[in-house]
């Protein structure tokens, strides 16, 4: 496929550009994901939390795509954190998913305050020495959780999924994640649809390419080496933001969405977020 795919660092690869699930119910997953596999994506990133495994893959099962042609990732709950309830909890999801390995498992949030992640982990390595996870990585993880887990475990997490879009960069995280060869994969990649979309230096870029702004912000992403993975179920959408690949950002137009970074958060800080 046209699609660029990045090499993690246990040598698996990932495509670049995916295809988010979250807020889309079960009984829906199923007819998006499909619209998703139609328009060529073949990386799909759902989570327990989410509700919709089981949506997913059926979708994936529909589509007679061969599985070594799809990549699956899912994350594991808050809920389920600690070593024995990680490995049930990995159980459930590849069951709702009908799948016998999924490519990439995540760890959905550190919960510092809980000091469960480190056992959560272990748990993650031992899913990946059995083959069932062809890469293991976390999420919401901030350069010190990720520090300790280089500390006190021994598989250097291949990804961290973190929020991340042009008014909220991320250099510090991004810097540690080149300094330890985890990649960096972008959540609410389009900052959610909302204000950015709309943003008026975006806008310019979109007519000067003639492009859109979401495909201008995705450009933008996969330039700077980020997996991105933007979510819309509306089918004229989900075609659109996979067509970003004919067209190039140049580095005044890199240098100008640079400039829109703002610090802002759409979702909670990883450092102190604690819910169920
Ligand atoms: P997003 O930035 O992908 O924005 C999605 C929204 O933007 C859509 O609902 C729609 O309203 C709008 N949109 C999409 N395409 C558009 C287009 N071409 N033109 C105009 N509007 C468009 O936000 P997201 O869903 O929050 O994030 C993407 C994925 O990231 C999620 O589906 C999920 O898989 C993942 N995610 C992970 C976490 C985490 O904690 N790990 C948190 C949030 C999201």
């Amino acid at each position: 496929s046209k699609v660029p795919h990045i090499t993690l660092n246990n040598g698996v690869t990932m495509p670049q550009l995916g295809f988010g699930v979250w807020q889309i119910p079960d009984d829906e997953a199923f007819t998006a994901v499909g619209h998703a596999l139609e328009a060529g994506y073949r990386s799909i990133d759902t989570a327990a939390i989410y509700g919709n495994e089981e949506g997913t893959g059926k979708a994936l099962a529909a589509s007679g795509i061969a599985r070594d042609e799809l990549f699956v990732t899912t994350k594991l709950w808050n809920t389920e954190q600690g070593y024995d309830s990680t490995l049930r909890a990995f159980d459930a999801s590849l069951a709702k998913l009908g799948l016998d390995y999924v490519d990439l498992y995540l760890i959905h949030w550190p919960l510092p305050a809980r000091d469960t992640y480190v056992d959560t982990y272990k748990a993650f390595e031992k899913i990946q020495a059995d083959g069932r996870a062809k890469a293991i990585g976390v999420s919401n993880f901030q350069p010190p959780h990720l520090q300790r887990l280089l500390n006190e475990t021994s598989v250097v997490p291949a990804v961290n999924q973190i929020e991340l879009h042009p008014e909220l960069q991320q250099a510090e995280t991004r810097a540690f994640h080149a300094e330890h060869d985890i990649a960096t994969e972008a959540w609410s990649p389009l900052g959610q649809g909302k204000g950015l979309l709309e943003n008026a230096t975006i806008g310019k870029l979109a007519e000067k390419h003639g492009k859109t702004p979401a495909q201008i912000v995705l450009r933008w992403h996969l330039q700077l080496g980020n997996v991105v993975i933007p979510k819309s179920a509306t089918p004229s959408r989900i075609k659109e933001n996979f067509d970003v690949f004919g067209f190039e950002l140049d580095a005044d137009d890199l240098s100008t969405i640079a400039g829109l970074d703002a610090d802002k958060r759409l979702g909670p800080d990883p450092a102190t977020f604690d819910v169920a």
